[in-house]
C-alpha cells in the first residue's frame, strides 16, 4: 500500500504515540469491536455528560491503520457534542467510501485526512473504520440509554 509520505508519517506518529489510549475507569458505555479480516480489536470506553463526549478512551491491538485511525478518532470526538461527533463520523465514513476520489475536509477531519489514501484499498477500509464504528455504537447506546 502506497500512501503519501507526509501522510504516512502522520499515521506512524499516531501509531507510535496513540492519543487517549488506555481505558479510563469511568464510563457510560463500553463496547468491544473486532475486524476479523485483519485481526484488529478495540475496546472503547465512552463517557457522556448529557449530550457531550466528556471522555473517550480505548485500548486495542492491530495494524498501524486501525491503531492510528482510533487515535485520530478519539482526539477528534473528545469534548464534542454527539451531533458534532456524528458529523465528523459522517465525513470520515464518506471519505472511506470514496475509493480514492476524495481527499477529505481537513477542517473537519484534521489528521484524519492522512487516511484518505486508505479508501483506495477496500481491505484496509475496515481497519480505518474500526475505531469509528466502535465509537458510533457506544454513542448510540449512550444516547439511547440517557433518554430512558
Ligand atoms: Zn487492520
Amino acid at each position: 500500500m502506497e500512501l503519501d509520505s507526509l501522510y504516512q508519517e502522520v499515521i506512524l506518529d499516531h501509531y507510535k504515540h496513540p492519543l487517549h489510549k488506555g481505558l479510563s475507569e469511568d464510563k457510560t458505555v463500553q463496547v468491544h469491536h473486532v475486524n476479523p479480516s485483519c485481526g484488529d480489536e478495540i475496546t472503547l470506553n465512552l463517557q457522556l455528560d448529557g449530550d457531550r463526549v466528556s471522555d473517550v478512551t480505548w485500548d486495542g491491538v492491530g495494524c498501524s491503520i486501525s491503531q492510528a485511525s482510533s487515535s485520530i478518532m478519539s482526539d477528534l470526538v473528545h469534548g464534542k457534542t454527539l451531533s458534532e461527533a456524528f458529523l465528523i463520523l459522517d465525513s470520515f465514513s464518506e471519505l472511506m467510501a470514496s475509493k480514492g476520489a476524495l481527499s477529505g475536509d481537513e477542517e473537519i477531519l484534521e489528521d484524519g485526512v492522512a487516511l484518505a489514501g486508505v479508501s483506495k484499498f477496500p481491505a484496509r477500509v475496515k481497519c480505518a473504520l474500526l475505531g469509528w464504528m466502535a465509537f458510533k455504537d457506544a454513542a448510540l447506546q449512550g444516547r439511547d440509554g440517557a433518554k430512558k
